[in-house]
């Protein structure tokens, strides 16, 4: 945590707590559509200053400082897509918003294992996602694939994915790595309640007959 920056941390915080405070007015289901589709403006104005910042230190190798930006970039990014999110409710979209949602939670979990202040206030906002999932959304079905990976690549350096040092779900110089997988010989699809990745979920029950789609209840038609 005695990490030295070239920027003054607290300064980064300052501009971003103003955005930030400004922002979480808006994130409530009952205040208005237009206000919260201004709001996702203004965030993106916000996200893309810090963007190159973040690439200006980066070609410095300034890696700490690059770091520090992406995690508060990156939370603008959530609190952002928490808007879209309540956008696509209003609007019928609910697949769009479960997808939302689950990205949110994924992205809010790697910044809390790269943040390099105490992040508390980051663990509660991961607790109101999930409180979003489970009061907004019903019980969700999930599948997961098993299987073996013929082909990945690292994010930062293109090389196989374990033949570098770089770990997946780490920033280097301001990236975050990830692990490519391009080949994958399938084995097995299961049903699970705890998947991990709640992008792969049933979308449809059948009954009688009729199939319908989990979120809606509506009738999906089979006729085409
Ligand atoms: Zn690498």
């Amino acid at each position: 945590m005695t990490k030295a920056y070239l920027i003054n941390p607290n300064e980064l915080i300052r501009d971003y707590n103003e955005v930030i405070d400004e922002a979480q007015k808006k994130t409530f289901f009952t205040v208005g559509i237009e206000l919260q589709k201004e709001e996702i403006d203004n965030l993106q104005t916000y996200i893309d200053k810090l963007s190159v910042q973040r690439k200006e230190f980066a070609e410095k190798n300034n890696g700490n400082e690059a770091n520090l930006i992406y995690c508060f970039e990156r939370l603008a990014m959530i609190i952002q897509s928490e808007l879209k999110m309540l956008v696509s409710l209003k609007e019928d979209e609910m697949a769009q918003a479960w997808d939302i949602l689950v990205d949110c939670q994924v992205h809010l979990g790697t910044v809390i294992r790269n943040y390099p202040f105490e992040s508390d206030h980051l663990e509660h906002y991961l607790n109101r996602l999930h409180s979003y999932e489970k009061t907004l959304f019903p019980k969700m079905i999930f599948n997961s694939y098993g299987g073996f990976v013929k082909q990945s690549h690292c994010s930062i350096c293109k090389s196989d994915y374990g033949d570098c040092d770089h770990i997946k779900g780490k920033l280097y110089n301001g990236e975050m790595c990830t692990r490519n997988i391009t080949e994958v010989e399938l084995e097995e699809i299961s049903v699970v309640e705890n998947p991990a990745n709640k992008h792969c979920r049933v979308i449809s029950i059948e009954t009688n007959g009729i199939k319908k789609d989990v979120l809606t209840l509506r009738e999906i038609s089979t006729k085409s």
